[in-house]
């Protein structure tokens, strides 16, 4: 199903580009769009939140590794 409204982004593309922000800085333009649909969306904003998590638990695992190895 399409969304009703152009130039936003679908829940996939959503979810996308917050696993590439990860790794990457997003575009100005790509940022603002991610933005505009955790706004009014109601899915997105709980699986960035999952994401955030995840990205925290993930930076405590590599500094216990780093911590581990020395
Ligand atoms: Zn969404």
């Amino acid at each position: 199903m399409k969304p009703p409204y152009p130039l936003k982004l679908t829940c996939q593309k959503t979810a996308a580009l917050m696993l590439a922000r990860e790794d990457r800085a997003l575009p100005l333009s790509e940022r603002a769009a991610l933005r505009l649909h955790l706004a009014i969306c109601a899915a997105c904003p709980p699986f960035e939140r999952q994401l955030l998590t995840m990205r925290n638990a993930m930076k405590q695992w590599r500094t216990y590794v780093d911590t581990d190895e020395r």
